[in-house]
């Protein structure tokens, strides 16, 4: 017996990242997974991996949907109790930086950012939730929420809508967890730093640029004290902790950080004073 063995999962943003690091974590682990993501030539990865990865096709249920939408969202529930009967694990993973196409950061973008990351990042996780919430009721499941560093108490000046969104997150992780508890199913949520998975793409970043980004953060320990910037396994195994009910059973509502330590960084222990202070 593995530690997710008879135990249905959905992972929604498994076409790439952090969630298809999950779904194979999950999956290897005896989990039951429905993958999903819009781009159905990613999600297909993915299903090759877990394949590869020795996992029988009876256990992925791999669906292409717009998680934004109402229809995406029922397709995603109903596909997964048609093929598995329940559902015991949500991970609600899928979200992104919306890039404002002109380039403009800050307060000045277009509100229509704010919609289409709010629409994704935080509506679209409310109304998986609900619909999740009998089926999860009924198994005594989990829920882990991906948020990240990004929301707060920090502040993000280029990516306000984002960092917003997440903060939105935390605050959702904590309001549902207490009603949901009663009812014995967990919320938690992880929050990571610099992670290098497809977001700088999406978010409309070449990979040489990205690549970039990874390897002068990841390297400058004022940054990221541990040393290197996150891969997607390191936070799919957290999710795999919480996810996990006999491991974390006692953590409720909690927003865990992931992030080599960057958060704990205050920018004026980044200098030498010591000549200074002389
Ligand atoms: P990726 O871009 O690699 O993965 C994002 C996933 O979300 C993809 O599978 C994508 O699938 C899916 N997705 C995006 N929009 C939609 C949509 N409308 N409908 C369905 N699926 C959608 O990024 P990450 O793995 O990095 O991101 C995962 C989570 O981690 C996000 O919530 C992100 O905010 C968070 N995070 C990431 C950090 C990082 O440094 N990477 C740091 C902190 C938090 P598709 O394109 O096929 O639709």
């Amino acid at each position: 017996m593995s530690r997710f063995t008879n135990k249905v999962a959905i992972i929604t943003g498994s076409s790439n990242g952090i969630g298809r690091a999950t779904a194979i974590i999950l999956a290897k682990d005896g989990a039951k997974v429905t993958i999903t993501g819009r781009n159905a030539e990613r999600l297909e990865e993915t299903k090759q991996e877990l394949l590869g990865a020795g996992i029988s096709a009876d256990n992925i249920n791999s669906v292409a949907v717009d998680v934004t939408t109402s229809a995406g969202q029922d397709q995603l529930i109903n596909s997964t109790i048609q093929k598995f009967g329940k559902l015991d694990i949500l991970v609600n993973n899928a979200g992104t930086g919306v890039a404002d196409p002109s380039g403009t950061t800050g307060i000045s973008q277009n509100i229509s950012i704010y919609d289409k990351t709010f629409e994704l990042n935080v509506r679209s996780v409310i109304e998986l939730t609900q619909k999740a919430k009998p089926h999860l009721i009924e198994s005594k499941g989990e829920i882990v929420n991906v948020s990240s560093i990004g929301s707060g108490p920090q502040s993000h000046p280029d990516l306000p809508f984002y960092s917003m969104s997440k903060a939105a997150i935390d605050q959702f992780t904590r309001n549902i967890a207490i009603e949901l508890a009663k009812k014995d199913v967990r919320v938690n949520s992880v929050n990571p730093g610099l992670v290098q998975t497809g977001i700088m793409q999406a978010m409309g970043a070449p990979t040489q640029i990205s690549d970039k980004l990874y390897e002068y953060l990841g390297s400058n320990r004022d940054c990221i004290p541990i040393g290197r910037h996150g891969y997607p396994e390191d936070i799919a195994n957290i999710i795999a902790f919480l996810a996990d009910r006999e491991a974390s059973f006692y953590i409720v509502g909690q927003t865990i950080k992931a992030d080599g330590g960057s958060t704990l960084v205050m920018a004026m222990n980044t200098h030498n004073l010591t000549d200074l202070l002389k």
